[in-house]
């Protein structure tokens, strides 16, 4: 059956004809291309790469950029775009982040011409894949602390160290790789080929199995100084990066957490336990669905207010640390919620919230863990940074 979408505080008002429109297209889309065919992904762990051309078509990568080929949406549109793919499955909505926020936004941002005119156009289609090189085995939450090094040598850099949990790693075909340099940290595009420059995928995830997660491994590999992002300088503009896959995420989860409310709601209306009567006629049970309708409305609410601020450009990291760390916790309770509603059926994947559920666990540590956005926001309303 299609999904008819949940909006219980009647927010499709708030969105113009166009919005409904690329939501509309991005619904039709998980529906006919990916519900089909996600849950064997999820079970054989294999990223479904065939639909990647299609999402090139449909503008999904970089779709809030402009120039290139890219589709130059409004945030609204861009965040309906990645809540309809998260209700398909996290793991097709992180390729989609990577490809545009963390791969297309940084060449876009702080690239050269030649580096944009090279690159963005085949990203923008899907004929390349890109990745995000940032974590290293020591350094998660602490980016900073990195140890992974581009020394100049004449008019080249040499790269060596280790880069792990990247998603897409070893599918991508360009790497944005950041590392210390003696003036600081800076971003690089390794070329899939370049040799001492290889990926290897990490195994045995019961999360985000329809997503591929590498490790890469640099070991003196050679880069030409045209490969330097020469904007960037730092570790910010790595973590501006972050800032706009984290609004991607925050629109994303609440299409997980819609797929398993809905699924659950449908259930309960149905299954019948004591005296034939259906389990949505327990007092229990309805606190269960009211708590989770009304965190998904706020959730959307949330949103919708930091698309517009991130349109009128009055957006900043604070804000999206809010809207991610809210909106993934709702999204996680949701589906342990509808779960449990769901009893023992709650546990197979002929029903999406398991899936979900088990996606939902990496997005809660990826692009900044619970606990850390909690320190941004602590931050901004104390004036206190209290990471260390
Ligand atoms: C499937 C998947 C895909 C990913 N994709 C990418 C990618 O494409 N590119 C990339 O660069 N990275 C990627 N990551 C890595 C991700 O961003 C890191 O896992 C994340 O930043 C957390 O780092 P960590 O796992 O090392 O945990 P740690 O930093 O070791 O944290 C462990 C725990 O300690 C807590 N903690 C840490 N510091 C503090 C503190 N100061 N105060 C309180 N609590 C603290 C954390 O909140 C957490 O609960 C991915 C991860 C996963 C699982």
């Amino acid at each position: 059956m299609a999904f008819r979408g949940v909006d219980y505080l009647c927010i499709d008002s708030l969105f113009n004809e166009e919005e409904l429109l690329v939501r509309q297209t991005a619904r039709q889309f998980v529906d006919d291309r990916v519900l089909p065919v996600i849950r064997d992904c999820y079970r054989d762990a294999r990223f479904p790469g065939d639909l990647v051309p299609e999402m090139g078509r449909l503008g999904f990568f970089g779709a809030n950029l402009e120039g290139y080929g890219c589709a130059g949406m409004s945030n609204v549109e861009y965040g309906l775009i990645m809540q309809e793919l998260e209700r398909g499955d996290s793991g097709l909505r992180s390729f989609v982040s990577v490809q545009g926020a963390l791969v297309m936004y940084p060449i876009h941002t702080y690239g050269s011409d030649e580096q944009k005119e090279k690159w963005l156009p085949r990203l923008q289609c899907g004929a390349a894949v890109g990745c995000f090189g940032l974590t290293e085995p020591d350094f998660g939450s602490n980016p900073a602390g990195m140890r992974t090094t581009a020394q100049k040598r004449g008019s080249e850099w040499v790269l060596n160290g280790e880069k792990t949990w990247i998603t897409s790693g070893s599918v991508a075909d360009v790497g944005v790789v950041w590392a210390r340099t003696s003036e600081g940290i800076r971003g690089f595009l390794v070329e899939k080929g370049t040799p001492g420059y290889s990926a290897s995928d990490i195994h045995g995830k019961l999360s985000m199995r329809a997503s591929v997660t590498s490790s890469l491994h640099l070991a003196d590999c050679v880069v030409p100084d045209s490969s330097r992002l020469p904007g960037a300088h730092g570790l910010k503009p790595a973590l501006s990066c972050l800032s706009q896959a984290r609004f991607g995420i925050g629109w994303g989860v609440l299409g997980a957490a819609m797929d398993c409310y809905e699924t659950a709601r449908c259930y309960v209306i149905t299954r019948k336990q004591f005296d034939d009567r259906p389990l949505a006629s327990h007092q229990l049970v309805q606190e269960k669905l009211a708590w989770m309708i009304t965190e998904i409305s706020k959730g959307q609410l949330l949103a919708f207010h930091v698309a517009k601020l991130k349109d009128s450009g009055r957006v900043d990291a604070a804000h999206i640390s809010m809207l991610k760390r809210n909106n993934v916790a709702i999204a996680l309770e949701c589906a342990r919620l509808s779960r449990d509603l769901m009893g023992a059926n709650g546990i197979v994947d002929e029903y999406p919230v398991m899936r979900h559920l088990c996606n939902l666990e990496t997005v809660k540590t990826y692009e900044g863990t619970d606990h850390i956005h909690a320190l941004v926001i602590g931050e901004r309303v104390t004036g206190v940074a209290a990471y260390r």
